[in-house]
């Protein structure tokens, strides 16, 4: 199996197509949002330094990154894994193929995930979560509603909106998130590892896309 690097905006559907990759195929979801979410938890001041700027929708400083996901990539001892969240920038970029390098990890391909603006917009605005057990809902999609409303259908829990779910903090997400991937997939595209797959077809069509780059060589 092919490692992944996953370069798609916000709410864009990686989440789902993680879940899905690690259970059928045994990968390992290296998230930068999530581990940064933990970090932002702790009463420290780093803490509160990364809880300050993801509250405003702001990039964590590189140095931050490096040292979260060269921890994380040295436990992962041959699993395959999926990047989320990483590189954001050039920087990133270049520090990943160079760590990749020092750990053997040759076999990866980038995808890009595309899809419209108006139904990112959706699927931000009417996420909920349920904060007991993690599993999320979205108030817009028939299929992702809980059965009762604002409660979760697992545990019974209340759900919540995630803080940076608003649409002023999508927007400077997204307007980063664009000017930013621009160099990012001209980087990828001249070592010849992108792919891009439509993620505006149903989920089962995105999946099967998904499988038949990852399944390649
Ligand atoms: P995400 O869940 O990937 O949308 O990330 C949520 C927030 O975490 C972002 O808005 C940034 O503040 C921060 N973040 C996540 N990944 C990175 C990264 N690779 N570099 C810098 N900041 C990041």
């Amino acid at each position: 199996m092919m490692d992944i690097i996953f370069i798609a905006p916000p709410a864009a559907g990686k989440g789902t197509i993680s879940d899905y990759l690690v259970n059928k195929y045994g990968y390992k979801h290296l998230s930068t949002g999530d581990l940064l979410r933990n970090m932002a938890k702790e009463d420290s001041p780093l803490g509160h330094e990364v809880a300050k700027r993801m509250k405003k929708g702001e990039l964590i400083d590189d140095e931050i990154i490096f040292a979260i996901i060269k921890d994380k990539i040295e436990y992962l001892h041959g699993q395959p894994f999926i990047l989320d969240g990483i590189p954001r920038n050039q920087k990133q970029a270049e520090y990943l193929s160079k760590l990749f390098v020092e750990k053997n990890i040759l076999n990866y391909v980038v995808i890009n995930i595309t899809i419209s603006i108006d139904l990112l917009k959706m699927r931000i605005t009417g996420r909920r979560l349920c904060p007991q057990c993690q599993k999320s809902y979205n108030i817009y999609f028939e299929n992702f509603k809980p059965h009762e409303e604002n409660k979760c259908d697992i545990c019974h829990g209340n759900l919540i909106t995630r803080e940076d779910d608003t649409l002023e903090t999508f927007q400077v997400r997204y307007q980063s998130y664009l000017q930013e991937t621009k160099l990012l997939l001209e980087y990828y595209q001249s070592k010849n590892l992108l792919y891009q797959v439509d993620a505006n077809q149903t989920e089962t069509d995105i999946l099967k896309a998904i499988e038949a780059i990852i399944k390649e060589d």
